[in-house]
């Protein structure tokens, strides 16, 4: 755990935390100093590992499971998590919410199919949207929400429209919870990745494409997962309290020309 640890005694629930993005979050909100629920929907094994790298690393973790784009889901999220913090004798309060799960539907507005469609929606927009709903009540004020967006809202990009689509609305649910909540000292900003290397991304094996995705980067590479969770870690710490409704570009400068 770092020495300075600027989130000890802080509670973070990282969905998705348990592979790519959000297993960097997962391990450097540790590494600050909070206890981390990494919630995972179906690789108990990756989400193990990473609580495992955690503890390595003098940290607190625990995994937390919940399938999200499907009915209730929020709700059993919410009833896994305060299981785990009973068993753990914590009192089921949390200070940094980070909305990182989600998928892509990597198709043009002419191939995506109604079921697409449907299945992008439930998981990067309406299940945050509901655990946001119901986590509210358990959420300290002063408390952080994250939600993890994509610089593809900010160009134009007709190869994944709809994914796009549903990032720009959880936007806006940033911008406007912000106002909501400002009473309560809780912020809410979104951190937008650029081409990350994770999983999400299998044709990044292809040498043209790895090659074109890093130049739309000003540094001329690839995004690294740690990349994007220094960010996170610095919107969860008190050093942005006065940073709220804000859309934060963590795509090393991608598309900044063409
Ligand atoms: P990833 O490596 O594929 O990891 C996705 C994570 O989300 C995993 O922990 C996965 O857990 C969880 N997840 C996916 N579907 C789920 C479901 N139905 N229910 C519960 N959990 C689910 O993806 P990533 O690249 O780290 O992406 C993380 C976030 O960054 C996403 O919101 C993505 O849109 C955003 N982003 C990524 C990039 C990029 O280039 N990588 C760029 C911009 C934005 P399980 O496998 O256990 O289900």
């Amino acid at each position: 755990m770092s020495s300075t640890a600027r989130l000890a005694g802080k509670t973070a629930l990282v969905t998705g935390g348990s592979r790519g993005i959000g297993r960097a979050i997962s391990r450097r909100l540790a590494h600050e100093g909070a206890l981390v629920a990494v919630h995972y929907g179906h690789d108990l094994g990756a989400a193990e590992r990473t609580v495992k790298e955690i503890e390595a690393d003098g940290g607190r973790a625990f995994a937390v499971h919940a399938e999200l784009g499907v009915p209730g889901d929020a709700d059993t999220l919410w009833s896994a998590f305060d299981g785990a913090l009973a068993d753990r004798g914590a009192d089921g309060a949390l200070d940094i919410l980070v909305n990182n799960a989600g998928i892509t539907v990597p198709r043009p507005l002419a191939d995506v199919t109604e079921a697409d469609y449907d299945r992008v929606f439930a998981i990067n927009t309406k299940a945050p949207f509901f655990i946001i709903q119901r986590g509210l009540a358990r959420l300290r004020d002063g408390g952080r929400i994250i939600n993890v967006s994509s610089v593809a809202t900010r160009v134009a990009f007709p190869a994944i429209v709809s994914y796009t689509m549903t990032k720009a609305a959880l936007d806006y649910l940033t911008l406007t919870l912000a106002q909501e909540l400002g009473p309560r000292g809780i912020t809410v900003n979104a951190v937008a990745p650029g081409y990350t290397e994770t999983e999400i991304n299998p044709t990044l094996a292809i040498p043209e494409i790895r090659r074109r995705y890093s130049e739309a980067s000003a540094f001329n590479r690839l995004g690294q997962p740690t990349d994007i969770a220094d960010v996170v870690a610095f919107v969860a710490s008190d050093d942005a309290r006065w940073v709220t409704g804000q859309w934060i570009d963590a795509s090393g400068g991608a598309h900044l020309g063409v």
